[in-house]
């Protein structure tokens, strides 16, 4: 059991980002002065921060500090803890002491890759990374207007579920009739609230869940709804994500082309089926490929596919070979995420080591699928870490030219404000802080998760957004 004792300061949250990549989940306790995990090894350690802003961390006698120019102490805690953490248990990890869900923020903040590996301790290919990341999101912001809007819709619904899904998305198989319903309060929130903004809109998104459940009245009412409510330019960037290829149908893809959606996804997760049918997705790798085909012939030309790395039921070689078969068909976006559950609690020693070594080879083969993709000509723009991301790996977002995502961007960067309809949305509105290039003080105002309720409180939920953005 790991145990580290905070002395000076009451960080908890900081400090418990690096135990958890180093040991697994700590433990819940009430004391915020310790920190609890039950997986690592037998050690005590002593996070401690003084009053000249130098961090201190003591273990079985030793002393970690980084010698170097201070950083805030939030940053300087999690470097000396990251010091005594890699000896105690001889492991290093890709992003270092990075912890947050933005790297690139980081990034923004350094003049070279270098900087992040010497000050954070990531290691040179996620520096690199991040660097030549965040100086592509920083491209693609510009071209967002600062008072323009990003628009989100959500549909929190799926043909099934997949087995790995930790989305709120409800498998609507037994309840087809609530989607009629679910369109129809959505018509109603847009139709209420876009009458009271009135902003130029940059980027929409439609996403899920899965939009193209719906049925193909319910589908094109939606757009019809969207694009008549909503101020959207020709140039305005439209991407309805139709991710599941077992819910595209022609009626749908030739609503997206009437209304001039200018980007798809269709997402595999994996070009492998004996996955995909195992994860309940109820579609194959050869379905993904004859709907990307009809798509492109149907004039989509800026199409993006998913793929996962770390699903259950396949090895990481398998993540590459799906890399591989996805370049072949050469879409403008690859997106490649990374899915590793890591609870480790209750798992005897032997799984705990089983796990590591899942973690490495998934590391490896994310880092095998990057160099696929540049060498093909993409590059990354726009990444996020999550949480419980094995190995404290990331989601990359790659494009070919100049096809980079405006709401991903937006989205991620907390930089643009962006006006969400549909059960679960976050609004949010970001405004710039005197003294700051990239962090803004942002205000969210959250809609009811639950789709019933929210069908039942539309209105509500319309008039609270209302007022929102009024402010
Ligand atoms: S398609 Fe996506 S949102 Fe729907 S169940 Fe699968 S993983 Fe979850």
């Amino acid at each position: 059991m790991l145990e580290v004792i905070l002395k000076g300061h009451d960080k908890y949250y900081g400090v418990a980002d690096v135990v958890r990549l180093f040991c697994g989940v700590p433990e819940e306790v009430k004391d915020e002065h310790k920190i609890i995990a039950p997986e690592g090894p037998d050690a005590t350690l002593i996070n401690e921060l003084f009053e000249d802003g130098r961090s201190v961390t003591y273990c079985n006698g030793k002393e970690y500090e980084f010698k170097g120019e201070l950083l805030e102490p939030g940053r300087e805690i999690k470097r000396s803890l990251y010091l005594a953490l890699a000896d105690v248990t001889s492991k290093e990890l890709p992003w270092g002491c990075l912890t947050g869900i933005r790297p690139t923020l980081v990034a923004c903040e350094e003049e070279s890759a270098k900087d992040l590996e010497d000050k954070y301790f990531a290691r040179s290919d996620k520096a690199k990374l991040a660097f030549e990341t965040s100086r592509e999101e920083q491209r693609l912001l510009a071209l967002i207007p600062e008072d323009s809007l990003c628009i989100y819709v959500g549909i929190p619904f799926c043909p099934s579920r997949c087995e790995y899904c930790s989305f709120i998305s409800s498998d609507i198989s037994c309840h087809m009739d609530r989607l009629v319903h679910y369109e129809a309060a959505l018509e109603r929130e847009i139709n209420m609230v876009a009458s009271s903004i009135n902003r130029p809109i940059s980027a929409v998104y439609v996403g899920g869940g899965t939009p193209t459940v719906f049925e193909e009245r319910e589908f094109d009412r939606l757009l019809n709804c969207l694009y008549s409510n909503l101020k959207i330019t020709p140039e305005c960037e439209v991407t309805v994500e139709a991710g599941r290829p077992d819910s595209i149908t022609d009626g749908k893809l030739e609503s997206m082309r009437e209304h001039k959606v200018t980007r798809i996804c269709i997402n595999p997760q994996t070009m492998r089926s004996e996955t995909l049918l195992r994860l309940g997705r109820k579609h194959t790798a050869e379905d993904t490929v004859r709907i990307y085909r009809q798509a492109c012939d149907m004039g989509f030309d800026l199409i993006n596919m998913d793929l996962i790395a770390g699903l259950p039921y396949e090895d990481a070689e398998e993540h590459v070979n799906s890399t591989k078969k996805l370049i072949e068909f050469s879409p403008a976006n690859i997106t490649v995420h990374t899915l590793y559950k890591k609870r480790r609690a209750a798992m005897s020693r032997s799984k705990v080591m089983d796990q590591e070594d899942e973690g490495i080879r998934l590391d490896r083969s994310v880092a095998q699928s990057y160099e696929l993709l540049i060498e093909a000509g993409y590059h990354p723009y726009y990444m996020y870490r999550q949480k419980d991301t094995g190995h404290g790996l990331e989601n990359t977002g790659f494009a070919k030219g100049n096809t980079g995502n405006l709401y991903n961007v937006a989205m991620m960067s907390d930089c643009r404000d962006v006006l969400s309809f549909g059960a679960g949305g976050m609004s949010k509105r970001c405004f710039k802080q005197d003294g700051e290039l990239f962090k803004r003080r942002v205000e969210r105002c959250a809609t009811i998760k639950d789709a019933l309720s929210y069908m039942a409180r539309v209105e509500e939920m319309a008039q609270k957004k209302i007022e929102f953005f009024e402010m």
